[in-house]
């Protein structure tokens, strides 16, 4: 994955985007995955897991951003959240920002992971994990949303911010996965997930289409371009049996996005909006998934 300074990601066969290594920080196999944390003169300090790059200092806070407020503003009332994931802590930190939000558990696999990302990328959690609304669980996400010890409908939103569909990560694009998380949401609960690059990694989209059709009434993706995840924008799967909380008026949510008194840096209502309206060939993609599930007899009853 990397010669002497210079980061190769290996995400794909035949391309890939590679950083100077300015500053090596960490390097090592956890007990799930080769982690890296370096140090590159333009995106800062940067980790990368199993050849894949997770997130720069440079330009998460696209990320983090449009994966929490937009579906914590669509919902409105947002008391409880599960974070799948998430273990350098950004996901976290904007979760928390907002003062409705009571309790956040987040399930991150790796422990190692957390630990390495507080030491060598505190600027990701600020602190987060010392928040007393915070409950870690170091557990697989997928046995823990199908562990029937914790209670139907437990939150508002539930948040995937996993690795691609390879190594551990693989489990959370599965149906047993989206089934888990159907249960644990409340009835206007939100489910929005990290959903790949559709430009190279389309059937991630249309394999997500497939399978969480079964479990939400309105499924869509909404997207946001990320430098570093490379070649265009990048989708965020939405599910949700509240037809109405994709389609919040404008003026609702500038009042919303005023109240919870957040600054952002990506993050506006408008964006918030735009970020659903999708590329032809993404829309026609996904209607082609949901259609085929439709045949095949088992998607959720009513469609938006
Ligand atoms: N922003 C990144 C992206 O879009 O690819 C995701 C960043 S975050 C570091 C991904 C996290 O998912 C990692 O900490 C990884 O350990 C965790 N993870 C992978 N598989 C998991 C699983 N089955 N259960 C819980 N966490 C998992």
């Amino acid at each position: 994955m990397h010669c002497e300074d210079t980061y190769q990601e290996t995400l794909y066969s035949g391309y890939g985007q590679n950083f100077s290594i300015d500053r090596l920080l960490f390097e090592d196999h956890t007990e799930h995955q080769h982690l890296i944390i370096f140090e590159n003169r333009f995106f800062g300090r940067i980790m990368a897991l199993d050849g894949v790059i997770q997130t720069t200092e440079k330009d998460e806070f696209i990320y983090h951003e449009m994966l929490t407020h937009v579906p914590i503003l669509a919902h409105g009332k947002v008391k409880r959240v599960l974070i799948i994931g998430g273990g350098d802590g950004g996901m976290l930190r904007e979760v928390l920002r907002h003062r409705s939000v009571e309790q956040v558990t987040m399930v991150e696999i790796d422990r190692a992971v957390v630990d390495l990302c507080r030491q060598w990328l505190p600027n990701h959690c600020a602190g987060a994990y010392d928040d007393p609304r915070v409950n870690l669980v170091i557990e697989d996400g997928v046995r823990f949303v199908n562990n029937h010890g914790i209670a139907d409908h437990s939150f508002d939103v539930i948040i995937s911010d996993c690795t691609d569909p390879i190594g551990p990560g693989e489990v959370l694009f599965s149906s047993e996965f989206y089934r888990g998380c159907k249960r644990l949401l409340t009835d206007k609960g939100i489910f929005v997930a990290q959903n790949g690059v559709p430009f190279m990694q389309l059937n991630e989209v249309t394999t997500t289409a497939h399978r969480l059709a079964s479990y939400v009434s309105d499924l869509h993706f909404y997207s946001a371009a990320v430098p570093t995840y490379a070649c265009g924008i990048m989708t965020f799967a939405w599910g949700t049996d509240d037809l109405k909380a994709r389609h919040i008026p404008l003026v609702e949510l500038e009042a919303r996005f005023a109240h919870s008194n957040i600054t952002t840096r990506y993050y506006t209502p408008e964006v918030h909006l735009a970020a659903f309206a999708l590329p032809r060939y993404i829309e026609t993609a996904i209607a082609e998934a949901v259609a085929e599930k439709q045949q095949s007899g088992n998607a959720s009853p009513s469609r938006s």
